[in-house]
């Protein structure tokens, strides 16, 4: 089962996209294909598991310090996450 912070978008703001993007609500950003495996538990991946964020939000965290860490790395708001923690 997919994570319930996953939603598909085809639009950020005033730009839209031929195909909807995979989009964290968690963590209020645009997710990666390599974040959606793990997002759409693929493969041998399960976002209960190998997320960060999700687990930050399963533990009453709110994921902010995910989300800023994110936004620091990132080069503008509308950023992909980065990276998967696969461990
Ligand atoms: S990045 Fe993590 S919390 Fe966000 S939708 Fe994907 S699996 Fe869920």
């Amino acid at each position: 089962m997919a994570c319930p912070y996953l939603e598909y978008r085809d639009a950020n703001g005033d730009l839209t996209f031929d195909e909807a993007r995979a989009y964290c609500t968690a963590a209020d950003r645009f997710v990666q294909p390599l974040r959606a495996d793990i997002c759409n538990d693929r493969y041998e991946l399960e976002h209960a598991t190998h997320c960060e964020i999700y687990r930050a939000h399963a533990d009453g965290d709110d994921g902010a310090g995910d989300a800023r860490a994110e936004d620091a790395r990132a080069d503008d708001g509308g950023a992909p996450i980065e990276g998967a923690d696969r461990s």
